[in-house]
C-alpha cells in the first residue's frame, strides 16, 4: 500500500491505516519511520484528511492540523509526514513529553473551505483523531484557528488550543512569536533589537505578532505576504513593504521566514544577504544541504523546530494543568537551548542542524 493518490474510490468513511512496516518500502517517497498514517475522505464534507503519528515512545504525539491547498494528495500526505517528524524533534527539543504528529486537512488549488462544509469538515477531522483514542492530539496550524479547534472539540477531547473562555489555552501563535524574537536575540548574540534590520516574510498569526514585538523592541522591519491585504498590518508597524519573491534577499541582520516551509532551497540560501535566519515556519530548508550552505556563507540559522517551539510549549501546558508562567519558562529556555546548539556547532565546525540533531538525540536517550 505504497501509492496513497488518488484516495480509493467509492468514497466512504473507510480509515486506512499504515502501520510503520515494511509495506512503505524503501524505494517509495514515504519514510517508512512512522507509527501511524491515517487517510480519510470525510464522510460528512467529502474532503481528504490525513493524520500521521510520527511518534509515541516519548508519549502521546502533540502537533496542529493544517489546512491548505496542495498540488494532490500525495503532496498533502508527505506535508502531513515532514511536519509530524518534525514534531518529534521539536518536543523533544523543548523537553515534553510528547510525541511528535501532525494532521493536513488537504484542499485542491484554488479550493476553500468556509461555512456549513469547513464544519462538515472539521467534524469528519475531530472523529478521525477520536478514532486514534489519545496517541495524537490535535491543535491548529496554518490555515485553521481557535474557533475551529472549539468545533473539533465538540466531537473529541484529544484536542488542544481551543479559547480561553471554552477552558483552553487560546491562539498558540504569541507564544510562538515570543520564542521566535528570542531566539533571534540569542542569534544576534545581543539583547538590544534597536536598529536591527529585520525582514518577517509571511504576516499571518505568529509573522504578525513578531512583528509588533520586533517592532516594539526598536528593530527596522521589512515585511512581506502573499495576501496583499496584510500591507495594512505593514502600515500600522510602519515597516517597508516589498514583494514576496524579493523578501529572502533584503540586506540586513536577520531573515524570519514565518510563511511555510522549503523556503530556504539551493537558490535562495545564494541570495540571503543577512547574517542570521530564524523564523516560525516550520521545515524551512528544502533539504539538509542547504544548512551546509549556510554554514560555508557564515549566516547562522536557528533550527525551526527549536526556535518556533513555543507554540507547542503553550498547548502542551493544558495537557498538565495549563500554568502560565511555567510556559513562561519553557519557552525562555528556547534561548538557552539555541545557544547550547551554536556553541556545540562553532566547537565541531559543524552546522547548526547537525549540532541540534546531536542535542535532540541526547534528550531523547536521556529519557529512555
Ligand atoms: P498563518 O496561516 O496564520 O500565516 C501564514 C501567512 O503566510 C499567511 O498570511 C500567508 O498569506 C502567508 N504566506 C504564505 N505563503 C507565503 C509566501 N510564499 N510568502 C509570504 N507570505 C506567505 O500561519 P501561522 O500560524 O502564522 O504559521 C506560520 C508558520 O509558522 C507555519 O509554517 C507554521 O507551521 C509555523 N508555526 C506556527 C506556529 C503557531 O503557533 N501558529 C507554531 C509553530 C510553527
Amino acid at each position: 500500500m505504497r501509492n496513497v493518490s488518488p484516495l480509493p474510490a467509492p468514497i466512504n468513511a473507510t480509515i486506512m491505516v499504515w502501520m510503520a512496516t515494511e509495506a512503505l518500502a524503501p524505494a517509495s517517497a514515504h519514510s517508512d519511520d512512522f507509527e501511524e498514517i491515517h487517510v480519510r475522505r470525510g464522510p460528512r464534507s467529502g474532503v481528504p484528511m490525513v493524520v500521521a503519528v510520527h511518534r509515541t515512545f516519548r508519549g502521546r504525539s502533540l502537533g496542529g492540523c493544517r489546512l491548505w491547498t496542495y498540488a494532490d494528495f500525495e503532496a498533502a500526505v508527505l506535508d502531513a509526514e515532514r511536519l509530524s517528524r518534525a514534531m518529534t524533534l521539536k518536543a523533544a527539543a523543548a523537553d515534553l513529553p510528547l510525541g511528535g504528529g501532525k494532521a493536513v486537512i488537504a484542499l485542491a488549488p484554488g479550493e476553500s473551505l468556509e461555512g456549513e462544509r469547513r464544519r462538515a469538515a472539521l467534524h469528519d477531522f475531530a472523529e478521525l483523531v477520536d478514532g486514534l483514542d489519545g496517541r495524537y492530539v490535535t491543535a491548529e496550524d496554518v490555515g485553521v484557528g481557535e474557533q475551529d479547534m472549539a468545533i473539533v472539540a465538540r466531537h473529541t477531547r484529544h484536542v488542544v488550543g481551543r479559547p480561553v473562555e471554552q477552558g483552553g489555552s487560546g491562539d498558540p501563535s504569541p507564544y510562538t512569536a515570543l520564542g521566535v524574537e528570542l531566539a533571534i536575540r540569542a542569534a544576534l548574540g545581543d539583547d538590544d533589537l534597536r536598529g536591527r534590520a529585520v525582514t518577517v516574510a509571511g504576516l499571518g498569526h505568529v509573522g504578525a505578532s513578531l512583528a509588533e514585538r520586533l517592532a516594539r523592541a526598536g528593530a527596522r522591519l521589512t515585511v512581506t505576504d502573499i495576501n496583499p491585504a496584510r500591507r495594512a498590518v505593514a502600515a500600522v508597524l510602519g515597516a517597508a513593504w516589498v514583494e514576496p519573491d524579493e523578501a529572502i534577499a533584503v540586506a540586513g541582520d536577520v531573515f524570519a521566514p514565518c510563511a511555510l516551509g522549503g523556503v530556504l532551497d539551493d537558490d535562495a540560501v545564494e541570495r540571503l544577504d543577512v547574517t542570521v535566519v530564524a523564523g516560525a515556519a516550520n521545515n524551512q530548508l528544502a533539504h539538509g544541504g542547504v544548512a551546509a550552505r549556510l554554514h560555508e556563507r557564515g549566516i547562522l540559522w536557528a533550527p525551526d523546530f527549536i526556535a518556533n517551539a513555543g507554540g507547542l510549549i503553550n498547548v502542551a501546558a493544558e495537557l498538565e494543568g495549563y500554568d502560565r508562567e511555567r510556559v513562561l519558562r519553557g519557552v525562555h529556555a528556547i534561548a538557552e537551548t539555541l545557544r547550547a546548539v551554536f556553541a556545540r556547532a562553532r566547537a565541531h565546525d559543524t552546522t547548526t542542524l547537525a549540532a541540534a540533531e546531536a542535542l535532540v538525540a541526547e534528550r531523547l536517550a536521556a529519557r529512555h
